[in-house]
């Protein structure tokens, strides 16, 4: 975290930070810390569980650096009456973007077509070379309507496209003010062109997208995951691409981060791959970082923090 981000903050907080941005804090040396902390401030690839809660004997507030807060068990934390805090809006925009880029990056194939140019493989003008899926006027149908989703299918809407939805429950303001859809899951599948996944990870929604989902797709769907890889099986994604159940994946996030070079899904010619971006802009990040620190610092001052999940 930037010192300048600090420093406000710093008459009513002390800091202990890992300063190194490449490697996430060691397992070891987080349990350690977390012994004498009062509250922690994380990301995604810190491992809130019972193990380090039960550990943590003085730790009272817990802010997590996303929206999502899958890294972190919510009902231990319950239990010992820990407070715990995302960053929902202040990135809301910003992945929708990304998730929209990459459905057109993937449905238009632009990794390709750049690596075109770099790979010197840029000849002579021929009809259907890198030819690509139209996005305009086509259906997009997104799973998980919520901050994000909404803002994915007003973006879509843009595009001039139907929109399709499957949420937990029914969201009449978008139906109405976008024309969005509610359908059950499998309609969705059957009947979406880009099957956008934004729902949050829980034991619900693990390997919503296995096998059988990607059976129910069009042979032409292109699918978009920029919730969290857990929500799909890879394994079967991999098989619907290689086996051209499904026509292309665009794909922010995987089961288990970082994947390499070596992963099967980076090696299809039909699969764009990110590593895990959704929220990667400047200003998004530096206002995730404050959204933390004013819910510490709130929660320290005796008040109750911007953003509570529990
Ligand atoms: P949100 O506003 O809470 O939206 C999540 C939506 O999913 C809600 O509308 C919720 O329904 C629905 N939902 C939850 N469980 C469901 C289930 N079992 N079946 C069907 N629908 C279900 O969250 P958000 O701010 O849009 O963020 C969504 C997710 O995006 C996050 O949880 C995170 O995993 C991911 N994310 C990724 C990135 C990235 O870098 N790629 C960045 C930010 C967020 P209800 O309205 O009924 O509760």
């Amino acid at each position: 975290m930037p010192e300048e981000l600090l420093e406000p903050y710093e008459s009513i907080v002390r800091f202990d930070m890992w300063e190194d941005e490449h490697t996430p804090v060691p397992r070891e040396v987080l349990l350690e810390k977390a012994k004498q902390a009062d509250g922690i401030v994380c990301m995604l690839t810190e491992q809130i569980d019972q193990e380090l809660l039960e550990q943590a004997s003085q730790l009272k507030i817990v802010a997590n650096m996303a929206v999502g807060y899958d890294n972190i068990n919510i009902e231990a934390a319950k239990q010992k009456r820990i407070m715990v805090t995302n960053t929902p809006d202040v990135l809301t925009e910003t992945t929708a973007d990304l998730t929209f880029a990459l459905l057109m990056a993937t449905a238009r194939r632009l990794i390709e077509a750049s690596d075109y140019i770099r790979e010197d493989k840029w000849g002579p003008w021929s009809p259907f070379q890198l030819a690509g899926a139209d996005v305009h006027h086509k259906t997009i149908g997104i799973v998980g309507m919520g901050r994000i989703g909404e803002a994915v299918a007003k973006r879509a809407k843009g595009f001039g496209m139907s929109l399709l939805y499957y949420n937990r429950s029914r969201k009449y303001e978008a139906e109405e003010t976008l024309g969005a859809v509610y359908t059950e899951f499998d309609t969705l599948l059957e009947k979406a062109d880009f099957v956008v996944s934004l729902v949050p990870l829980t034991a619900e929604t693990k390997h919503v997208f296995n096998e059988q989902a990607f059976q129910k797709m069009k042979k032409s769907a292109i699918f978009i995951n920029a919730s969290r890889g857990g929500t799909m099986d890879e394994r079967a994604l991999y098989k619907a691409l290689q086996e051209k159940e499904i026509t292309a994946a665009g794909l922010d996030v995987f089961e288990k981060e970082p994947i390499h070079s070596d992963h099967p899904l980076v090696n299809l010619d039909n699969v764009v791959c990110l590593p895990h971006i959704g929220s990667a802009s400047m200003e998004t990040r530096v206002g995730m970082f404050n959204l933390c620190l004013d819910n510490i610092a709130l929660f320290f001052d005796g008040d109750k923090p911007k953003t509570p999940v529990i």
